[in-house]
């Protein structure tokens, strides 16, 4: 019981990495607030959740929208009074070379990936400050320490939020409260599977995919839900303004 009763935010928490952190920090005893745009997704994993461990509530969100996340943040409130660890998961992927980018799917990424890291924070803050304490975790990505083709805008939306992330921590610092980045590589989820429906050549990405890492394994999201949880508990009270690596060695392993 890593997280008992601590009362716990996830944006994107109705698949993948989200939805799994979800299910585990229910399993290590914390009461969970699932969010996300699909109402559907969300509320199945509610359901897992209440079936399997114990207490979540779901709240419908657009993180790109001010006003849906005053509402749900009110929500929230309304029913714990508070929250301790917010997870900033929610995002989307942006493939395509710059030159051949539509600059509307450009404004996408950068709204859902940054735009929604800062609305949900800025709205989940005052609650954080007020109790003097909190565990913010935000979803980078490993791309945004390497090069990686067609990738441009997805690595610039995950490039600033590891920037977001560094400084927001020395603004909360005073507060107890601490802002880490978790910097996974590929992890096999919908997200992952819907750009391989899209490609040509599945088989040939999936052993390019493992080529870049040093684990012969694609990586799960169970692999980052346990690194989300270290970053929940107060277990990782000395990690102020970190990224945190789960890549299989894509980054920090190479040889050549
Ligand atoms: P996923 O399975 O697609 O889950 C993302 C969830 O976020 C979905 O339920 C999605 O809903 C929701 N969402 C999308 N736009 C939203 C919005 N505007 N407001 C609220 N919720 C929204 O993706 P995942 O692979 O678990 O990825 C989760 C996070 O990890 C993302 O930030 C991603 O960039 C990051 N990440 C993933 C990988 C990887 O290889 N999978 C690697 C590094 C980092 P819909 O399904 O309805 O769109």
């Amino acid at each position: 019981m890593r997280l008992k009763n601590k009362i716990t935010l996830i944006t994107g928490a109705g698949s993948g990495i989200g939805k799994e952190t979800a299910l585990l920090f229910a399993k290590e005893g914390a009461k969970v607030v699932v969010t996300d745009i699909n109402e559907a997704s969300g509320r199945q994993t509610v359901n897992e959740i209440e079936e399997k461990y114990g207490e979540a509530i779901f709240i419908q969100v657009d993180v790109t929208q001010p006003e849906s996340v005053q509402t749900m943040v009110e929500k929230m409130v309304t029913t714990y009074g508070s929250v301790d660890v917010l997870f900033n998961n929610a995002g989307i992927s942006g493939v395509g070379q710059a030159h051949a980018l539509e600059y509307e799917a450009w404004k996408r990424v950068m709204d859902v990936n940054v735009n929604g890291v800062f609305l949900v924070t800025k709205y989940v803050l005052p609650y954080m400050m007020a109790q003097k304490s909190g565990s913010i975790i935000n979803m980078s990505s490993c791309i945004a320490e390497m090069g990686l083709s067609d990738r441009a805008s997805y690595a610039a939306s995950k490039g600033a939020i590891l920037a977001m992330t560094k400084s927001m921590q020395v603004d909360y610092a005073p507060y107890n409260i601490r802002i880490n980045a978790l910097m996974p590589g590929t992890i096999f989820t919908p997200f992952v599977e819907d750009y391989l429906s899209k490609d040509p050549h599945p088989e040939q990405t999936i052993e390019g995919i493992k080529r870049r890492q040093l684990s012969g394994e694609l990586g799960k999201p169970i692999d980052v839900a346990y690194a989300a949880l270290y970053l929940a508990s107060d277990e990782s009270k000395f990690m102020m303004g970190a990224p945190f690596m789960i890549d299989g060695g894509v980054v920090n392993g190479k040889s050549v």
